[in-house]
C-alpha cells in the first residue's frame, strides 16, 4: 500500500520535475563489463519505468583515482552535486563502486533507496548490510573457467592469468590465486598480473605448449597505463599463442574461445527491474535479488577451428557463435547452378561433339560418293557438264577431252564459248539462253566444230535453281548422235527406195491396163489422124480444122496418163505439203480406172465434202491408196463379176481424217488380222508380200495409222487415218 502511494507520488511528483536517479560508475570509460551492465540498465530502466526519470551518471574514476587520501575530492563533489533535492535511488555499478558506496553512503545519501549492481558475490558477500539497500549479485564462478578449459583441452598443462594492477584486479588476482589452488598440479598458473601490458603481449606470444590463457581484465596494467579491457583482449587474442578463456559476455565474439559465461545483459535487465520497485517506494528488505549464474555455455566457431578443438568436446545443448556458412551454405544456390549450368554445358559439348563426327562422317560419306559419281559421269558416253550463270565451267566430266582435246581440268572457270568454239556456241547459243531463263530444255541437232567437223547432238540442258526460282546455272547432258543420226539417215534412203521398188512392182501389175489406157487415145489419134489425111487430100479444111482439136486433146489425155506414171515412178525423196485426200482418192480411182473395168469392179467413192487437209507426201498416200486399191481387185477375183463392188469413202474420225477402202471380197483370216502387215506375208502365188507393210511404215511417218476390219457380210475395209493439216 505504502509502495502504491508512493509511486503514484512519484509519478505526481514527476509532472513537475523528473526524479534523480544517480548512478555511480566504477570507472566511466568503456570499461567492460560494468559498461555493458550500466548501458541496458538505462535503457531497460527508461523503458520499465513509467515516470520519467533523471538518470545521472557520475564516473567515479577509480582505476585513476584509487588512493583512499583522495576519495574524499569525490565525496564532496557528490555531497554538493545531489544535495538537495536527494536522488530517489543512488546505483552502483561494479565491484569498485560498490566498495566507495559502501563506506560513503550513510554520509552521502542517508535514507535514499541503493542498489549495489553489477557486483561479483565475493566482492558483495564484504558489504556492509544496510537499510534500504538491495544488492544484486553476480556468480563470478572462477573455477567453472578453468573446468570449462580442462573439458575442451584436457591436456592443458599450464594457465596464464591475464589481469591488471588496480585495486578491483588486484583483489581478483587474489581471488583467481585462492579459486585456481586446488587445479594444481595438474595445471601451474602463471600470473601475467605483475606484467605490464607490453610484457603481458609479448609473453603470451610464447607461452608453452599445452597452455591456456584466462583473460580476467586488464583496466589499468602494473605500469600504471589504463585500458578499456575489450580491446586489451583483442590485443591478446591476436598475439598469443594458445587459446584465450573469458567469463564475462562482453569479452566473447573478439577470438576468445567461450564456455559458460556471465551475462551482462541479464545483469542489466535485472538490476533495472530492481531499480523500478525500488522507486515505486518497495522497501529493500522485501527485495529477494538471487544469485546471477553463469548462462548456458557458448563457444566462439572461429576461436574451435584456430584452436582445432574438437566440437564433439563441447559440453551438451553448447551453442556455437560466429559460424562461417561453409561456401556450400553461402552459395549452395549458386553452386547448383553453376553445376547445372556445367553440366548443361558438358552435354552441349557432347551433343556438338557427337554431331562434329557425324558431320566428319557425312563429309566421309559425301566425299566417297562424289567421288563414285565422277567416276559413273567419267565413265559415261556422254558429255556431262555443270555451268554457273556466266557460263563459265564448274564440273566436267572425260568424255569434254575426246570432245574437244582439252583436259575437263583445264576448261573448269572457262566460258562454254572459249571452250567450244564460236561456231559450236552459235548452234547452242539460243538453247544455253533459254535454259539460263529456269526452262529445261531438250533439243538435237548438228552442229559443228572450228575444225569443220559436223557433228549430231542429243542434249538436255536442266537450270539450276532453288525453290525460289533463282537460276544459278544449268547442267548439261550432251550426246553425240552423229552415227545413230548416219544411220537414220541411211535407213530413211533405204525406205524411199523400197517405196519407190514397191511402186515400180506396182507398175508392172498396171502395165497392161496403163497400155490399154494410153492405147485408147493413141487410137483415137491414129484414126483421127487418117481423117485428116483424107478430109486434107478432099482439101475439105474446115473438117480438118474440126479433127485437129480432138487430135490434141486425145493426145493430151495420152501425156496426162503418162506424167501421172511418171510422177509414180520418179525416185524422189519425202516432200511433205497440204494434201486433199479426197483429190488424191480421185486421182488414184482414175489411175485404176482401166483395170477396174477390165476387172469388172465398180469403184464408188464417198468423198466428205468437208475434209480438212492433211499434210505429206503426195505420192506416197497415193502409193498407198493404189496399193489398197489393186489388193481389193486381187480379193476380190473369185467373186462373180456382177459381185465385185469397192466403195472409198472419206470423213473425220476421232478428229483424224479417215480413209477407208472396202471391198466385197475374200475379207482376211481373224488370225491374220495382224500379220498381213508383216512384210513378206502373202498368200498369193507370184505375191512379194510387201505391200501392206510398205504402207503401214509411210502412214507411220505420217503419224498415222493402218487396220483392217472384215466386213460384216462380205469382203474387208482397210481404214488409214492421218492427223488433220
Ligand atoms: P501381196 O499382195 O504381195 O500378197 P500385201 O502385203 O499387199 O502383199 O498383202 C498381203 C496379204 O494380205 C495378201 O497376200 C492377202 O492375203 C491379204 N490381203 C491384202 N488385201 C486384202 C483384201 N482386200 N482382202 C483380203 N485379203 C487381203
Amino acid at each position: 500500500m505504502t509502495g502504491l502511494l508512493l509511486g503514484l507520488c512519484a509519478t505526481a511528483h514527476g509532472a513537475e520535475a523528473p526524479r534523480t536517479v544517480l548512478l555511480l560508475d566504477s570507472y566511466g570509460r568503456n570499461v567492460a563489463p560494468i559498461s555493458r551492465v550500466i548501458s541496458v540498465f538505462r535503457t531497460e530502466l527508461t523503458a520499465r519505468c513509467p515516470e520519467p526519470l533523471d538518470i545521472q551518471i557520475v564516473s567515479l574514476e577509480l582505476a585513476r583515482f584509487s588512493q583512499p587520501e583522495k576519495a574524499h575530492l569525490v565525496v564532496d563533489f557528490l555531497r554538493e552535486r545531489f544535495a538537495e533535492p536527494q536522488p530517489a535511488l543512488v546505483v552502483s555499478a561494479g565491484g569498485a563502486a560498490a566498495g566507495f558506496m559502501d563506506e560513503h553512503r550513510d554520509l552521502l545519501f542517508p535514507g535514499t533507496p541503493t542498489l549495489v549492481a553489477g557486483v561479483a558475490h565475493q566482492i558483495a558477500g564484504n558489504l556492509a548490510r544496510r537499510d534500504q539497500t538491495v544488492v544484486a549479485p553476480m556468480n563470478v564462478d572462477l573455477p567453472s573457467v578453468i573446468d570449462g578449459i580442462l573439458r575442451l583441452l584436457p591436456r592443458t598443462r599450464q594457465v596464464a592469468v591475464i589481469l591488471g594492477a588496480s585495486p578491483l584486479e588486484r583483489f581478483w588476482g587474489d581471488e583467481c590465486r585462492k579459486a585456481f589452488a586446488p587445479f594444481s598440479p595438474r595445471v601451474a598458473f602463471e600470473y601475467l598480473d605483475r606484467l605490464s601490458f607490453q610484457e603481458i603481449q609479448q609473453r603470451v606470444a610464447v607461452l608453452p605448449p599445452d597452455t591456456a590463457i584466462f583473460f580476467g581484465l586488464m583496466i589499468a596494467d602494473s605500469a600504471g597505463m589504463l585500458f578499456e579491457p575489450a580491446d586489451a583482449l583483442k590485443i591478446v587474442v591476436e598475439k598469443a599463442d594458445a587459446p584465450v578463456f573469458v567469463l564475462f559476455e562482453s569479452f566473447f565474439g573478439s577470438g576468445a574461445v567461450g564456455g559458460r559465461l556471465l551475462s551482462e545483459h541479464a545483469a542489466g535487465v535485472q538490476a533495472a527491474e530492481v531499480a523500478v520497485r525500488l522507486l515505486q517506494g518497495t522497501p529493500a528488505a522485501r527485495i529477494v535479488v538471487p544469485l546471477q549464474e553463469l548462462s548456458a555455455p557458448m563457444y566462439d566457431w572461429r576461436a574451435l577451428r584456430r584452436w582445432k578443438i574438437d566440437e564433439n568436446r563441447l559440453p551438451p545443448g553448447a551453442a556455437i557463435r560466429f559460424r562461417q556458412p561453409s561456401a556450400w551454405e553461402l552459395y549452395g544456390g549458386r553452386i547448383v547452378a553453376a553445376l547445372i549450368l556445367l553440366l548443361l554445358q558438358s552435354l552441349l559439348i557432347a551433343r556438338l561433339w557427337v554431331q562434329r563426327n557425324r558431320l566428319r562422317q557425312t563429309k566421309g560419306h559425301l566425299a566417297r560418293s562424289e567421288q563414285r559419281l565422277r567416276q559413273i559421269a567419267n565413265a559415261l558416253p556422254a558429255l556431262i557438264a555443270q555451268v554457273d550463270r556466266q557460263q563459265r565451267y564448274r564440273f566436267l566430266n572425260d568424255a569434254y577431252r575426246e570432245w574437244f582435246g582439252i583436259a575437263p581440268e583445264a576448261a573448269i572457270g572457262r566460258t562454254i564459248r572459249e571452250v567450244v568454239g564460236e561456231r559450236f556456241y552459235r548452234s547452242i547459243g539460243d538453247e544455253v539462253a533459254r535454259v539460263l531463263t529456269g526452262e529445261a530444255v531438250r533439243f538435237a541437232k548438228e552442229v559443228e566444230l572450228d575444225d569443220g567437223r559436223g557433228l549430231y547432238i542429243d542434249a538436255i540442258y536442266v537450270p539450276d535453281m532453288d525453290a525460289l526460282g533463282h537460276v544459278f546455272g544449268f547442267y548439261a547432258l550432251v550426246m553425240d548422235v552423229t552415227e545413230r543420226e548416219h544411220a537414220r539417215q541411211e535407213s530413211l534412203r533405204l525406205h524411199d527406195a523400197l517405196l519407190h521398188a514397191g511402186r515400180i512392182s506396182t507398175m508392172g501389175e498396171l502395165a497392161g491396163a496403163l497400155a490399154h489406157e494410153i492405147n485408147q487415145p493413141l487410137s483415137a489419134i491414129m484414126s483421127n489422124a487418117q481423117a485428116a489425111r483424107r478430109f486434107l487430100e478432099a482439101a475439105d479444111l474446115d473438117q480438118v480444122k474440126e479433127i485437129l482439136p480432138d487430135i490434141v486433146s486425145e493426145a493430151a489425155r495420152a501425156d496426162e496418163v503418162i506424167q501421172r506414171l511418171r510422177a509414180l515412178l520418179k525416185k524422189s525423196a519425202t516432200t511433205v505439203e497440204p494434201l486433199d485426200l479426197n483429190a488424191l482418192v480421185g486421182e488414184v480411182v482414175a489411175l485404176l480406172n482401166s483395170n477396174a473395168v477390165g476387172r469388172n469392179v465398180r469403184v464408188v467413192t464417198d468423198p466428205d465434202p468437208n475434209l480438212p487437209l492433211v499434210r505429206g507426201d503426195r505420192i506416197q498416200l497415193q502409193q498407198v491408196i493404189m496399193n489398197l486399191m489393186l489388193n481389193a481387185f486381187e480379193a476380190m477375183d473369185a467373186q462373180p463379176r456382177g459381185a465385185r463392188m469397192i466403195a472409198i469413202r472419206t470423213g473425220v474420225r476421232a478428229s483424224a481424217v479417215t480413209v477407208a477402202v472396202a471391198d466385197t471380197g475374200c475379207g482376211v483370216p481373224a488370225h491374220d488380222i495382224e500379220t498381213i502387215f508383216n512384210p513378206y506375208h502373202t498368200t498369193k502365188p507370184n505375191g512379194m508380200g510387201l505391200g501392206l507393210s510398205i504402207c503401214r511404215s509411210i502412214l507411220q511417218r505420217h503419224q498415222g495409222r493402218l487396220w483392217v476390219e472384215n466386213n460384216s457380210d462380205r469382203g474387208a475395209t482397210f481404214y488409214f487415218t492421218l492427223p488433220q493439216a
